[in-house]
């Protein structure tokens, strides 16, 4: 059985999908795995590396996503520059595997399935402990935690730790962080590590007792209303709540030195949270770190990709965070895709139950059909709009 793994073309993308570690245990397993020249580059992994431990180089990916049985991807199939597009490449009853954005771009999951693509899509692997190891969301989204912090810190014109120095004492900076998830919690684990004193606020209040472990105080705000949905993600709220947890962040984003928001609804733009009129209050040189910067944005005036300066705040709209750390991200991401290929093809082929919930819930076409609810409604209303 041919694993692929394609060179990724995206603008700015540096990840790849399997770094050579992995590429030496599905070889040793028995697959073949063929890797697009320079698909490890933007990583810092040689075509050497992948020789090495048994791949096979290919440098015409056309011949490459026709050939293999399963395509791993970071980013979904697009249009190349000569107007080629690369999913036309794929083989009715291949496999493709990667985050192929199926919320956002359901057109292109109604297409994959009208080629007889089998397509999984990382966002969709549940979060049960028992696909902890495939869970790429949380795998990338703790990269980007990691990162943010280090870009506030960068950015910030102050220490992050206590200082007692002949030259005086120099107090921690204050960091608030809004979001308590995957990349919430790696923010606020960062920032401790760095000296700060944390604080953070999350619309799901089962999050307190990590978000205490992890050494920051919880900011609590008391709504009257379910903030959790399914699987355990936070649910948009009314508006009432909106007032009362905007009232409620508004004096820690005031004292704040770095705020870093992560707050994300599945499928739906992101919440605004800081308002302009907090940004307005915060102190000259803080420092705002915005993840949801691609997504809408948490904080009014983010602009994805740039870095801005409002009332003496520098706002940064950082994209593909994890991309910024492509060794560690790949590394992770791999791990993720190397699991979720052995439970796919246990013996080296192809078994796909759809009575097993991992399978059933990432795959988002299959047999020219779509299998996720949510896609297919959308793919439906995108018909009628047209
Ligand atoms: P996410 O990226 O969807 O959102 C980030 C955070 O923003 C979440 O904690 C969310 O509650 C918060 N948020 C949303 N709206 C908000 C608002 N208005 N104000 C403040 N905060 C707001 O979340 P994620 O990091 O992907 O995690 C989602 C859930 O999945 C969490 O419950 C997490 O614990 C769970 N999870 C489970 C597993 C597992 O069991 N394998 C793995 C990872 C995550």
């Amino acid at each position: 059985m041919k694993i692929g793994v394609a060179k990724e073309i995206e603008m700015g993308e540096r990840r790849v999908a399997l770094i050579p570690d992995a590429v030496g245990r599905l070889v040793k397993q028995g697959f073949e795995v063929w890797i697009e020249a320079g698909a490890g580059e933007g990583a810092f992994f040689s075509d050497a590396a992948y020789e090495a431990v048994g791949a096979v180089i290919e440098s015409d990916p056309g011949r490459l996503w026709h050939e293999v049985d399963i395509l791993l991807k970071v980013k979904p199939p697009q249009q190349r520059e000569n107007g080629q597009h690369e999913m036309d490449w794929l083989r009715s009853g291949s496999v493709l595997i990667g985050f192929l954005d199926p919320l956002g771009s359901p057109t292109l999951i109604q297409q994959l399935a009208d080629r007889g693509v089998t397509a999984f899509s990382m966002e969709l692997i549940p979060r049960i402990s028992r696909a902890q190891s495939m869970d790429a969301l949380s795998s990338q989204a703790s990269v980007a935690g990691y990162k943010a912090v280090l870009l506030a810190a960068a950015a910030s014109p102050k220490f992050f730790p206590m200082l007692t120095t002949a030259a005086g004492t120099i107090a921690p900076a204050k960091v608030f962080v809004i979001g308590a998830g995957v990349a919430g919690l790696q923010a606020i684990a960062t920032a401790r590590r760095l000296g700060a004193m944390v604080e953070a606020f999350d619309i799901r209040p089962a999050v307190k007792e990590e978000v205490q472990s992890l050494g920051a105080k919880f900011v609590e705000v008391k709504l009257e209303e379910e903030t959790v949905a399914a699987g355990g993600y936070a649910r948009e709220v009314s508006d009432i709540a909106k007032q009362r947890t905007q009232a409620a962040i508004a004096e820690h984003v005031q004292l704040a030195d770095v705020v870093i928001t992560t707050a994300q609804v599945p499928g739906k733009q992101a919440p605004l949270l800081v308002t302009d009129e907090m940004i307005s209050t915060m102190k000259p040189g803080a420092v705002i770190v915005d993840l949801a910067a691609e997504q809408g944005g948490n904080c009014a005036g983010t602009e994805p990709g740039k870095d801005i300066n409002h009332y003496g705040v520098t706002q940064i709209g950082p994209i593909n965070l994890p991309s910024a750390m492509p060794i560690h991200a790949s590394q992770m991401y791999a791990r993720n895709l190397l699991t979720l290929v052995q439970h796919l093809a246990p013996k080296q082929a192809l078994q796909l139950d759809f009575a097993d919930e991992i399978t059933r819930e990432a795959c988002v076409c299959h047999h020219q059909s779509i299998c996720n609810d949510r896609v297919q409604e959308l793919v439906t209303q995108a018909l009628q709009v047209h």
